[in-house]
């Protein structure tokens, strides 16, 4: 109980230092080199921090969730189910973002600011080398660097290798479990200052550039948002309710303190303990949770997916230029892909909006012109992408409940035949 309310009031803090946030840049409004000399660094320490342990996080609970399921074909169905469901949702969210964009004509009435935005048309990145580049040629380098796709690969391998070593891997299992629960712990420490991380990192943003940023691009907000909650609703919805027959409002409300708590961090990694606790609270059993919510903070990003298909749209439209019916498909493509390549960090998604208008041939300048309100997109991106996670782990719990039962009932049935 007093955890709870513990819990709970560091939610409310976490909206306290957004809201502080705001007031102080506006306070600070034209003493923004004071804002970005001395607030800024408390928020950059603060993502420094969170960037750190995340991957310990993550490495740690996809092995302990490979190395609980004990079978290497099982972690096999759970995931090739986990990751078909990642994938079709987030191609359906891109094309939610690019629908709402088209009719809402999202790029009308916005007017280019002055001054010369600069075209430079790079190379899209090679469809092959980002699949080889997944594969890590030494063990340090994706840790060092923090590539994350590398990271996943090494813990899967490291898992499976821990499964097949049978009795002589349990050492490394314990291991596993002991650095798991220290980084869970760190990880606590760290969401603990999350109320400061978050007013330091959004004075500077309002310092800077004021309100009235807003105005202009009001338009892009709303179609992203209206795409962020259509597509919770709709698919989120209908797929716990259709595949684990639970009721929506259940699942949304044991998924508010997590969506909070994303709203508010722009965080996917740092939701992860709050989200694996959601999901269990909902049923999904453990080693499943530790499997698929790590691995869709990392890879699974449906919120990025529909903002990219937004601002797409907004880009081309704003610089009059149409895209083909067959453009947008590569749209689509490409955002799945960068989706499963945006860190679970604030701002990540922003970056990887460049791999999207690169690979369809629009200018890359035009991410300028949407920095300035990332962070009220990255929050609400973040929502949907952890709600996307927890769905997915309610829907594979049952998928796998039920793949269960079934064997159960043939293993039971075959003696009797005897
Ligand atoms: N901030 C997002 C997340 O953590 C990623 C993004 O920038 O789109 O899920």
């Amino acid at each position: 109980m007093a955890k709870t309310k513990k819990k709970l009031s560091l939610t409310i803090w976490i909206v306290i230092g957004l809201f502080a946030g705001i007031i102080a840049g506006l306070l600070l409004q034209g003493h923004a080199d004071f804002a970005n000399g001395y607030i800024k660094p408390l928020g950059t320490i603060y993502l420094n921090l969170i960037k750190m342990i995340v991957v310990p996080v993550v490495t740690l609970s996809i092995m302990q969730g490979v190395i609980s399921l004990q079978d290497i074909r099982k972690v096999g169905t759970i995931g090739g189910r986990t990751i078909l469901y990642f994938l079709c949702t987030t191609a359906l969210a891109v094309v939610i973002g690019l629908i709402f964009a088209n009719i809402l004509n999202v790029g009308a009435g916005y007017v280019l600011p002055a001054g010369d935005i600069e075209y430079t048309a790079s190379e899209a990145p090679n469809f092959m080398d980002t699949i080889v580049n997944i594969f890590p040629s030494n063990i340090i380098a994706p840790f060092a660097n923090a590539t994350m796709l590398q990271v996943i690969v090494v813990a899967l391998f490291f898992g499976f290798g821990i499964i097949m070593a049978g009795d002589l891997g349990k050492k490394a299992a314990e291991v596993v479990d002991s650095f798991a629960e220290v980084s869970f712990k760190i990880m606590g420490m760290i969401i603990k200052i999350s109320p400061i991380g978050v007013f330091a990192l959004i004075t500077p943003v309002v310092a800077a550039q004021g309100v009235e940023i807003l105005l202009p691009l009001l338009k892009v907000i709303l179609v992203c948002y209206v795409g962020y909650i259509v597509h919770a609703v709709l698919t989120y919805s209908s797929s716990v309710a259709a595949f684990a027959k639970m009721s929506p409002l259940k699942f949304f409300k044991e998924m508010s303190k997590p969506m909070i708590f994303a709203f508010s961090s722009a965080s996917s990694v740092g939701v992860l303990p709050f989200n694996l606790e959601a999901s269990e609270k909902m049923g999904v059993r453990k080693e499943i949770a530790g499997f698929v919510i790590p691995l869709g903070a990392t890879i699974n990003m449906d919120g990025t997916a529909i903002y990219q298909g937004v601002c797409a749209i907004f880009i081309a439209q704003i610089f009059g230029i149409d895209l083909t019916i067959g453009q947008q498909l590569t749209v689509v493509l490409t955002a799945v892909l960068a989706s499963i390549g945006t860190a679970g960090v604030p701002g990540s998604g922003m970056i990887m909006l460049a791999m999207v208008l690169q690979s369809v041939g629009l200018p890359v300048e035009g991410i300028a012109l949407v920095a300035g309100i990332d962070r009220i997109l990255d929050m609400g991106r973040t929502v949907v992408n952890i709600t996307g996670d927890a769905a997915c782990s309610v829907c594979v719990n049952a998928w796998e409940n039920k793949r269960e039962a079934k064997l159960a009932a043939k293993a039971a049935a075959a003696p009797a035949e005897e």
